[in-house]
């Protein structure tokens, strides 16, 4: 096993560590966590591994994402064993802000707010706070940490959307990487919310992707967008689940599209099963 890494639990704290590695030349990458570690996290860090010198996961439930009927106190925590698996991936820092206080000080006052394409619809006409939330602390997480890459998860696709045009927009000097979405055998897409998920309901759960894969299919086939979107979201409600939207956007931009020539393409979906909210997404 590689020696555990050490835990910054103040910025001054982080900030001591980066100086000293970039006082040796030393490249830096940040992956940004809400902790409740699993295989997809993992497969970040081990792609921020080869991608710089020095490997940062930050670990913080950040309350400016959740919505007060969200799941913010029940939100999993599992700091210690996280640690263990952040030690077998020979990960170098673990930033940890000690208490929401540390991230967010008395009389905290500056929010970022994304704007455009990116932004229009999808999770942000169900959880009209969030990406305000994400992008502010994904910029203050920059800015803290000064990386040299920034690695984002696919799962999350507008949130990886969102935060690369930030980058840009605000010039910070470091590239947003996307990586792989890691998923159970059974093409359920990993998440730390699956553990709300009950024996039926997890039994169920696969059905997401399975739809989302045969959408793809047949849009890649030349059938028509909007029928197989129809038929899709029709195979998700029966299957049992809410559906909150599934749609095809610009991979890129995220821009509404009529037709396959429109693209490059990605499907996205988010669909409430009980009390659990599941999100998924492919390339067509
Ligand atoms: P979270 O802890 O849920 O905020 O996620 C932290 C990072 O891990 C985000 O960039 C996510 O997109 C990424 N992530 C979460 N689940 C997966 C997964 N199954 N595969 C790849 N990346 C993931």
């Amino acid at each position: 096993m590689a020696g555990r890494p050490q835990v910054a639990k103040t910025v001054t704290a982080l900030r001591r560590e980066v100086a000293r590695w970039r006082a040796a030349r030393e490249t830096v990458a940040l992956v940004p966590t809400m902790g409740a570690l699993h295989e997809g996290h993992l497969s970040l860090v081990r792609l921020a591994r080869r991608r710089a010198d020095r490997v940062i996961v930050s670990i913080f439930v950040n309350p400016a994402q959740f919505a007060p009927s969200e799941d913010f106190s029940t939100y999993p925590r599992t700091f210690a064993t996280d640690v263990a698996m952040l030690a077998e991936e020979a990960a170098d820092l673990v930033w940890a802000p000690a208490n929401v206080s540390v991230m967010y000080p008395d009389g905290f006052a500056t929010r970022i707010v994304p704007e455009g394409p990116a932004l229009a619809g999808l999770e942000d006409a169900f959880r009209p706070d969030f990406f305000k939330g994400v992008a502010t602390v994904v910029a203050k997480l920059f800015i803290q940490a000064a990386p040299d890459v920034a690695v984002f998860g696919e799962k999350d696709y507008q949130q990886l959307r969102v935060v690369t045009r930030m980058a840009r927009d605000l010039d910070l000097p470091l590239k947003v990487i996307g990586a792989p979405t890691v998923r159970e055998p059974d093409g359920l897409a990993m998440s730390s919310r699956n553990v709300y998920l009950t024996p039926d309901e997890r039994a169920v759960a696969p059905t997401l992707h399975r739809v989302l894969s045969l959408c793809a299919k047949k849009i890649a086939e030349g059938r028509p967008i909007d029928t197989i979107l129809a038929e899709g979201r029709e195979a998700i409600e029966r299957a049992g689940f809410v559906l909150d939207y599934l749609e095809a956007r610009h991979a890129e931009t995220l821009m509404p599209v009529g037709s396959i020539k429109d693209g490059p393409l990605r499907l996205l979906v988010a669909a409430k099963l009980g009390k659990t909210r599941l999100i998924d997404n492919v390339a067509v």
